[in-house]
């Protein structure tokens, strides 16, 4: 860059440097998408072309950022973790976090013919994002656990809510009043509720609607998850992780050649990016793939 007399001006750039050894937990979200899906008549309340999607454009952020190592979404939302040993961009914010909303929305607006022939977009869709480190596993995971009870508690809601307008005739005002905590004090007879209960919704989709919850697809139930899968394991005697079938990576075969293997453990940078419709609120998801949070 060449010096001039206005280069000063670039003192005014302050650092703003994540931790090192912190993960950074990038969450991006739909800007008015309430609106969005509507204009774009999103079938309600799960529009399974609009999640493919999302996913579709997740799946290029991990492409393109190897440092990713999980993602998770649901609805508008979409959440990366990028690994805490991780160089990138010498671990500034600001141009870590505008890198990962840059790449979804134009992948976003790239693939949208794919999933909707039929449908020109009507206006640029718009997704904002924020950074937030985290210091140690047990946030990481808690994080993880946060969005996924939000989407099960979010997707049961919405879906009772549509049952009773497209299925029940009410009004959306009325569905809203039907599963509102007043609607349940009262047949409760109680004075407080934390809000309505689940049980009441499964309760409503089943006897009134003939709809298990359970059999619902597991995509509208539990999100998208994003990991790097295993390349099939490689035999290395007295290696745990293989033992245990947590296999290896990067083992060419002009590795092979050589007198000794050079074993390098997944650390789920590198594989094909598998989407899959996973409770990442149950702790067997984290322990299964050690890698994740390692
Ligand atoms: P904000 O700009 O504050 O995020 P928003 O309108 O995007 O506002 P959200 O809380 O993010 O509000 O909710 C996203 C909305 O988009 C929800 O109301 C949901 O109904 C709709 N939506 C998102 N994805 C889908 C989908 N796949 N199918 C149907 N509706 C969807
Ligand atoms: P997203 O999926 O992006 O989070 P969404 O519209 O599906 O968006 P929210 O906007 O977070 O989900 O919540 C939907 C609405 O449902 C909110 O207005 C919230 O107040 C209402 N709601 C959710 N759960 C309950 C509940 N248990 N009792 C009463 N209202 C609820
Ligand atoms: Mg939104
Ligand atoms: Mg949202």
């Amino acid at each position: 860059m060449a010096n001039s007399r206005f280069t000063y001006v670039r003192d005014f750039e302050l650092a703003d440097k994540v931790l090192p050894n912190t993960w950074m937990l990038v969450r991006i979200d739909g800007k008015g998408f309430h609106k969005f899906s509507t204009t774009h008549n999103f079938t309600k309340p799960n529009d399974k072309r609009a999640l493919d999607l999302m996913d579709r454009a997740a799946k290029q952020v991990m492409t393109e950022v190897a440092d990713v190592i999980v993602a998770f979404g649901e609805s508008d939302e979409y959440s990366f973790l990028v690994r805490k040993q991780s160089k990138l961009y010498n671990r500034r914010q600001s141009k870590i976090l505008t890198l990962i909303v840059s790449l979804f929305t134009s992948a976003y607006v790239y693939h949208w013919r794919d999933f909707f022939p039929d449908l020109p977009l009507a206006y640029p869709p718009v997704f904002d994002g924020r950074l937030v480190p985290y210091p140690g596993v047990t946030e990481v995971r808690d994080y993880f656990k946060w969005r996924g009870v939000d989407t099960h508690i979010n997707n049961l809601y919405n879906t009772t809510f549509w049952a009773l307008v497209q299925q029940g005739g009410q009004s959306t005002a009325e569905a809203h009043k039907t599963l509102s905590a007043k609607a349940f004090l009262n047949k409760y007879q109680v004075s407080s509720l934390q809000g309505t209960f689940s049980k009441d919704k499964h309760e409503i989709l089943f006897s009134r609607f003939g709809v298990n919850y359970n059999g619902l697809p597991a995509q509208f139930r539990k999100g998208s998850t994003l990991i790097r899968t295993t390349s099939p394991a490689v035999e290395v005697e007295g290696d745990p992780n293989v033992a245990s079938g947590i296999a290896n990576l990067a083992i060419t075969d002009q590795q092979r050649g050589k007198k000794k293997e050079k074993v390098v453990p997944f650390d789920g940078t590198k594989g094909e990016i598998a989407v899959i419709y996973e409770d990442i609120v149950r702790d067997e998801f984290w322990e299964e793939r050690p890698w994740l949070l390692a």
